[in-house]
């Protein structure tokens, strides 16, 4: 109750940013980042981008030694919203390497103390709903998707239509060229709220089965990655949790969900570099960050427009951005002296959605 408070003062959108630590393998220069308070942020800069700090505040800054689970705690009062019907979104934001992953999901060597968001929040939801048995009934199911160069495609196709009918398939793909790489179509939301209601929808009832459900997901993004060898920080992928309540003495129904959504790396390309592929996948991150920070931006200013239909994102997320939804927004930085200008860049995007 407190917490809705809160958000009705400060509105639904909020930001918290997060400092990557020093990797152990990296000989520890100096960090960029200087004093961090609750919500603020000292950065150091070279003497060629100006002053020498320059401060940026947020909702919340978490330092390099914040832990997964004080990380999680802050952001537990939002997941639990799901649960009385609010649809969230949380967005994992910055360069490649920063740490969205770890956020989300947690390194590659998981343990129970570095589980990330995404299964701290299942957890969290299968824990209440069977508190909450006596007098609710929720069912809990997933999709997984990945939107690469504005295409989405379904994580979740283990099983999927062409292993059950291979010759339907063929003669699809000779007339339907597009389905051979799965990609869906974003319909406007059906009933329940799905933005692709063609994507595999899993009910989950245990920490175990998401577990096998994100090995799954993790490996289908995995054999994409052809020639370039790391498409993970070139697409964004959403993990999108629905839950459905059912109230046992009035028999109403409550449904919410909420999308966990790992951004592809903000960086920016060099343009002499990039050509061909490469300049193209820079090109469709770039417009859709955008497109995601002029909603947000637009959204938190209560502007009359909201550009939602510039990107696949926001086209894919319109119904849990804005109204009644809440958006929560980690943005991450690399301390590294060499990460400086992307350092900035990144605050300077989340400054303008705080
Ligand atoms: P991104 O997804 O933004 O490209 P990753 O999450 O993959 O970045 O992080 C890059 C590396 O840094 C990984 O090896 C990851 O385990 C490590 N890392 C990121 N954030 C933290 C953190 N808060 N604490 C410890 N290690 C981290
Ligand atoms: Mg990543």
């Amino acid at each position: 109750k407190l917490y809705n408070q809160v958000q009705d003062l400060k509105g639904n959108i909020r930001v918290y940013c997060r400092v990557r630590p020093f990797l152990p393998r990296q000989s520890s220069s100096m960090s960029t980042v200087g004093h961090i308070d609750d919500g603020n942020i000292m950065i150091i800069t070279p003497s060629k981008y100006g002053k020498g700090h320059k401060s940026f505040s947020f909702n919340k800054v978490f330092g390099p030694f914040a832990t997964q689970e004080e990380v999680f705690s802050d952001t537990q009062p939002l997941i639990r919203s799901v649960l009385d019907g609010y649809n969230v979104c949380i967005f994992a934001y910055g360069q490649t390497g920063a740490g969205k992953t770890y956020t989300m999901s947690g390194p590659k060597e998981l343990t129970e103390e570095s589980f990330g968001v995404n299964y701290r929040a299942l957890n969290d939801l299968f824990h209440i709903s069977n508190q909450r048995k006596e007098t609710f009934c929720y069912e809990i199911a997933v999709q997984m998707i990945e939107i690469y160069n504005e295409q989405v495609r379904d994580l979740l196709t283990n099983d999927g239509p062409q292993k059950r009918y291979p010759f339907v398939k063929i003669l699809l793909l000779l007339f339907f060229i597009p389905l051979l790489v799965n990609t869906l179509d974003i319909h406007n939301s059906s009933q329940k709220g799905l933005a692709v209601p063609n994507a595999n929808l899993v009910p989950v009832t245990s920490t175990t089965e998401v577990i096998e459900l994100m090995n799954i997901g993790q490996k289908n993004r995995a054999v994409s990655a052809t020639a370039m060898n790391d498409r993970s920080s070139r697409s964004h992928s959403c993990l999108t949790i629905h839950v459905q309540g059912r109230d046992l003495a009035s028999g109403a129904v409550l449904r919410g969900c909420m999308h966990l959504v790992d951004l592809a790396g903000s960086e920016r390309v060099n343009k002499s570099e990039a050509k061909g592929d490469r300049l193209k996948e820079a090109q469709h991150i770039n417009k859709s960050l955008s497109a995601l920070g002029d909603v947000i931006s637009a959204l938190a200013q209560k502007s009359s427009h909201i550009p939602y239909r510039n990107s696949k994102l926001t086209q894919l997320l319109q119904d849990s951005l804005g109204g009644q939804a809440k958006t929560l927004m980690f943005v991450h930085i690399s301390p590294e002296a060499d990460a400086i200008s992307e350092t900035l860049s990144t605050l300077k995007f989340a400054e303008r959605v705080a």
